[in-house]
């Protein structure tokens, strides 16, 4: 077995389950050794009923009493049985698994792990979302309940105990077990890749192996272990970033300005025009974007901004600058979705304001000869814009006389995208715009090779935002307020953590929960989903009857995260909302309060915990998103790595750049001191090469 191997290498592994992995993007064995746990389970001790803490996932040893009971209700099948211990009973319940019933014998001891609640206290308003299994007990005492847990014998519970058991991402019909097997297979059976880290530089960073760490990613054998791996890893990510950084720093900064530019009557012209007064703090960066592009060097300016300070209008107005002196201009977005929205918002300003723009568009999903037109166009100058994703700048596409590319909600634009336009004859001056909340001191670290700009004031004149963070039973009278938005002529997103059943079954998921929130809502709503494994044109078409207000209710996953601006939606509801970063709920929370209306979140905190309340609610004290990535920082601690991410739009795969602060600060020392020797050596060039040739993973090369 090689790293490069097709995953049917693997024992297994047939075609039928290599579909499924596919679907995860793993192809290769090197592919499926990087797809690391996105979740860790550590089996403790059995508790014992009394001192079960409702909402909280636990293990207990319990005696079956008396016999299992299955009803009818509707279309599920519901098992109940009751279990004690010497601290007292709960019930359990199960749904749509009736065999149940001969598996679990009266009198025998079963371990079973799940998440307890207490159930039959409050009367049941408006719509439940549960099935109507239990009632409370008999007497309307409320009742100790666990619901679906999985049940384990005494030995097979010992065995998970001596292991932090790694949970991955999943796909229907794929199970954890399996992907567990295969991992261990190729630790077993496949040689790893080299450590290409120089062992003086390991031993004085106190740095894992890289063959060690890559084991005990996926199976530690201790808490400790596991964040020495992950600290391995992550620097790695962080070291090779910075070094490839290096490089692109030194390419462009003292480069001159190939396409100077002088301010124009339309540009001054464009702001008076507009509807609003543009804000002291976007002047300020217009000014700034000016004193570039008009200047003697080439620019390569960053532009940070909380969500909804108004970024477009200025990257707008810089590609009105450059069309205006007669070069082209492009704006590239992440998504597809994204730079559609673009498109049509410069077609309509241009119409508005009869701009010059003569503007085109350059997505993958487009079709093969609306391409070619597209391509014609550049080439040939009768286009001066282009709207795109990563489409816009591939080899086939040649420019007349490109001057500007802005990226939106997109951390860099990369060395090699660059180098790759300066060799068809451009020189472009980079404008990149990112609402990801960056302290200062990382921006300098991850920016060496920009200059900042910051917009830190909102347009006046907004409405803030009315938060709730409440627990799951709060859904009925959610449902009811959605509802009446709906009828007052608003529209909401619902944003669920995964895509569909089976990835996380603990977890609300966008395809089930569209169906819920439909049989919930009166049927005069449309309700419809968006999410990351759609094909981009069906992501677009529902993107575009959503901003045509033709839908309601939009569940999605985060993939709505970036940008989407829909002014008429009011009301952001988010389940899981625990599952999340603070600085990824402050995103979310971005894309409504963007209009006349009065706007509101809802966070489903399904974790009835003091922390997790405690961290939400720093959402409702505070709109100002460094603030709250720093204080969930604060709060979690250092020691809390995993699960939760702060920030999606950075490459690194394990790194965040906000809990791993540390680690970068330490990796950009190493790099400062180690290039000039890793270059000597090779080892620069050696890392790309392996990654090229699938042998190990390395940063997103299209970020550097
Ligand atoms: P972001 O910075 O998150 O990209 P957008 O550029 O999408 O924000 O702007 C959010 C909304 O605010 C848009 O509807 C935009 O038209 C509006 N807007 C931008 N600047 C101003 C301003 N100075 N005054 C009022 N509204 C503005
Ligand atoms: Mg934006």
């Amino acid at each position: 077995m090689h790293l490069q191997s097709d995953i049917t290498t693997i024992k297994g592994v047939g075609e039928k389950s290599a579909t499924l992995f596919h679907k995860l993007h793993i192809e290769t064995v090197k592919d499926l050794l990087f797809f690391f746990p996105r979740d860790y389970e550590t089996f403790e001790e059995p508790a014992t009923i009394a001192d079960i803490q409702a909402g909280e996932l636990c293990t207990v040893r319990g005696m079956v009493t008396g016999q299992p009971l299955v009803k009818q209700v509707r279309n599920l099948k519901i098992l109940t049985v009751t279990v004690r211990d010497a601290t007292g009973s709960m019930q359990l319940t199960f749904f749509n698994m009736p065999f149940l019933k001969n598996t679990l014998k009266s009198g025998q001891f079963y371990l079973f792990r799940g998440t307890a609640q207490v159930k039959g206290q409050r009367k049941k308003a408006g719509i439940e979302m549960q099935p109507a299994g239990l009632q409370g007990s008999p007497l309307g005492m409320p009742a100790l309940v666990m619901e679906q847990p999985r049940i384990y014998k005494e030995d097979e519970y010992k065995n998970l105990m001596a292991f932090i058991q790694p949970r991955y991402s999943l796909t229907k019909g794929l199970t954890n077990l399996a992907v567990t097997k295969a991992v261990k297979q190729i630790l077993s059976l496949c040689p790893m890749p080299e450590d290409i880290l120089p062992k003086e530089l390991l031993e004085k960073e106190n740095l894992m192996s890289y063959k060690e760490a890559l084991c005990a990613i996926h199976f530690p054998e201790s808490r400790e272990q596991l964040i020495k791996a992950r600290e391995r890893l992550v620097f790695n990510e962080f070291f090779f970033f910075l070094l490839l950084l290096r490089d692109s720093k030194a390419a462009t900064m003292q480069e001159k300005n190939h396409t100077p530019m002088l301010e124009t009557a339309e540009t001054v012209r464009f702001i008076e025009a507009l509807p609003y007064k543009l804000t002291n703090a976007q002047l300020k960066v217009i000014e700034e974007i000016k004193a570039d592009m008009t200047g003697e060097h080439v620019m390569s300016r960053l532009v940070q901004g909380d969500v909804g300070s108004g970024k477009t209008i200025v990257a707008f107005w810089a590609l009105l600058l450059s069309v205006t002196n007669g070069y082209q201009g492009a704006l590239m977005a992440p998504t597809e979705v994204l730079a559609v929205q673009h498109y049509e918002n410069i077609l309509s300003l241009t119409k508005k304001y009869n701009l010059p723009f003569k503007t085109v568009l350059l997505t993958g999903s487009q079709t093969a000869s609306a391409k070619r037109e597209a391509y014609k166009a550049l080439e040939e100058g009768s286009a001066n814009l282009v709207i795109g994703t990563h489409a816009v700048i591939q080899d086939k596409v040649h420019f007349k006389n490109l001057a500007l590319v802005v990226t939106d909600e997109q951390h860099r634009f990369g060395v090699r995208q660059r180098e790759n336009l300066k060799s068809k004859g451009n020189h472009p001056h980079v404008l990149v715009m990112s609402a990801t909340p960056i302290p200062r001191t990382l921006a300098i670290i991850l920016y060496g090779d920009l200059q900042i700009s910051i917009i830190d004031e909102l347009p006046s004149g907004r409405k803030a935002i009315k938060n709730c963070v409440v627990g799951p039973s709060y859904r009925p009278k959610a449902y009811e307020f959605i509802a009446k938005e709906v009828n007052a002529g608003r529209q909401v997103y619902c944003i669920c953590p995964m895509v569909e059943e089976g990835e996380m079954d603990d977890l609300e998921n966008v395809v089930e929960y569209t169906e819920k929130l439909r049989a919930a809502l009166p049927a005069s709503i449309q309700v419809s989903y968006l999410h990351g494994k759609m094909r981009p044109a069906d992501k677009n078409r529902i993107m575009e009857s959503f901003g045509a207000g033709e839908i309601d209710v939009l569940v999605s996953t985060t993939v709505i995260e970036v940008g989407i601006n829909v002014p008429n939606a009011t009301v952001m509801m988010v389940e899981n909302a625990e599952r999340f970063g603070l600085a990824q709920l402050h995103q979310l929370r971005g894309r409504v309060g963007r209009g006349e209306h009065q706007s509101y979140c809802i966070f489903i905190n399904t974790k009835e915990n003091k922390e997790t309340k405690e961290r939400l609610e720093i959402l409702n004290r505070s709109n100002d998103g460094f603030f709250i990535a720093g204080e969930d920082l604060r709060l979690r601690g250092p020691g809390d790595l995993f699960g939760i991410r702060q920030s999606g739009d950075l490459a690194f795969k394990l790194g965040d750049i906000y809990t791993d602060a540390g680690i970068l600060k330490r990796a950009s020392e190493a790099a400062e001191k180690w290039a000039h020797t890793l270059r000597e050596n090779g080892v620069v060039e050696r890392y790309l090469t392996q990654a090229e040739n699938g042998l190990l993973e390395c940063v997103d090369f299209t970020t550097i």
